[in-house]
């Protein structure tokens, strides 16, 4: 994972032209931390967990990212999320670096009691970063609601005072945002609506959509009023297909009701989704489902990566050549840090603003970011991909130089 993020950064290095003291900077985080929780089990057994958190870049800001616990988390896997952290905050122009945290753990064995002390035994370990001036962690898989509640209650008890603005993705009774959980959705439809002309999405365009839990749900929910059809959905157990337009409302009791999207409308194999006609595929579900071979296979014009990471290096290849244009999930799905941004502001000032405002702050952002994106691509005559790690390293870059480069020191300028 980290070196497919790096081999992205390494051709818009070239593109841009960027110093190598800048590469040189960029190649290694700036501290990554491991590690054992022993864990007193309701068994009264001890279980010890491995658990990390990494700061990758803290140029633009104190560090912000996500703790995810999950089985297959490991020190490789968090430093290439911190990396990617600091690509999108620094596409969406936020005064952050970027971080990732996680727990090899699988939260499905555990009971409340037990999820609730790898909760607080995680910040314990961490607790000297963790501060609204140095690294902001934030929800990722597996650690929504109560898990970040345990978390805020805890790095307060330890700093013995509130501490609102270290945590964000919290509950709303503790300092969350209005709009915080619905702003990945929200996000990736502003930033769908400001490249409709460029992906050539007319009225009636259709959408298929991989994974339809949080982000993908609010996202159907906007685009189909905006004329867009959604076509096809599925998540791990089913898929629903309606070439007509599926009836989102009724999807959405008959998901809640039976748990799965499956045996609502239509036969399609979950499996099929991915390479069925369409005009726009909506990854929204796992990394690295588009590789080569379904590159190859795929039936749309383009892609909007809600999910983090979907398409694999060598798949971007087979897109460029079929003409297939990816909207990048460093820009696609930054309005959940946009808006973890917004709480943290919130938290600081102690001004808490209506959900209007939230949403007159994350269009600005997103479509500024993706008109940002657009120039770029415009200028270099790149896709929205490289562009995006364009802008991205171009602004790491001033930070960078802001502090003095080889020309300076040689006394040339
Ligand atoms: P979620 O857990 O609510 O939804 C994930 C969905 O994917 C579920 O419906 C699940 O059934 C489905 N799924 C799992 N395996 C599948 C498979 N093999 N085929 C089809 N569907 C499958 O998660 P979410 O919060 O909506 O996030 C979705 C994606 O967006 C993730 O990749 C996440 O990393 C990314 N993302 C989310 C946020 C956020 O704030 N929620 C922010 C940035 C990125």
């Amino acid at each position: 994972m980290f070196h497919d993020v790096k081999e992205r950064l390494e051709r818009a290095a070239e593109i841009l032209g960027v110093h190598p003291d800048v590469m040189e900077v960029l190649g290694y985080p700036r501290e990554t931390l491991a590690a054992s929780l022993p864990i007193r089990l309701d068994d009264g057994s001890i279980k010890v967990l491995k658990a990390f958190r990494c700061r990758y870049s803290e140029v633009r800001g104190p560090t912000k990212g996500g703790i995810r616990f999950h089985p297959s988390v490991s020190i490789d896997e968090v430093m290439a999320l911190a990396f990617w952290m600091t690509m999108k905050t620094a596409v969406v122009d936020l005064p952050y670096g970027g971080a990732k945290g996680g727990v090899a753990v699988d939260t499905k064995k555990l009971s409340p009691t037990e999820l609730e002390r790898v909760s607080r035994a995680y910040i314990r370990a961490f607790a000297e970063m963790i501060d609204e001036h140095r690294d902001i962690p934030a929800p990722d898989m597996y650690t929504g609601g109560i898990v970040i509640a345990w978390m805020t209650d805890e790095i307060a008890a330890l700093k013995r005072r509130p501490m609102p603005g270290a945590i964000t993705g919290k509950p709303l009774q503790l300092g969350g945002s209005l709009g915080r959980d619905t702003a990945t959705g929200d996000g990736a439809f502003i930033c769908l609506e400001a490249l409709r002309d460029r992906l050539q999405l007319g009225e009636g365009a259709t959408i298929a959509i991989q994974g339809y839990g949080n982000a993908a749900r609010v996202f159907a929910d906007r685009a189909a009023p905006a004329g867009y059809r959604i076509i096809a959905v599925s998540d791990s157990s089913g898929a629903a297909h309606d070439p007509a337009g599926l009836d989102l409302q009724a999807l959405g009791c008959h998901k809640d009701e039976t748990g799965s999207v499956g045996g609502f409308a239509g036969d399609l194999h979950p499996d099929d989704l991915l390479t069925m006609p369409c005009d726009l595929l909506v990854p929204a579900a796992l990394d690295g489902v588009i590789d080569e071979a379904v590159a190859r296979d795929l039936q749309c014009k383009a892609i909007l990566e809600i999910a983090n990471g979907p398409v694999t290096p060598a798949a971007d290849t087979v897109l460029k050549e079929r003409g297939i244009e990816a909207v990048p999930d460093i820009l696609a799905n930054a309005g959940g840090v946009a808006v973890s941004y917004l709480e943290w502001v919130q938290n600081k000032t102690g001004d808490y603003w209506p959900a209007d405002e939230i949403e007159r702050r994350l269009t600005q952002r997103m479509q500024a970011a993706t008109e940002a994106v657009l120039a770029e691509a415009e200028q270099h005559e790149i896709d929205l991909r490289d562009a995006a790690y364009v802008l991205a390293l171009g602004r790491l870059c001033d930070a960078i130089s802001a502090t003095g480069t080889q020309t300076y020191y040689n006394g040339e300028g």
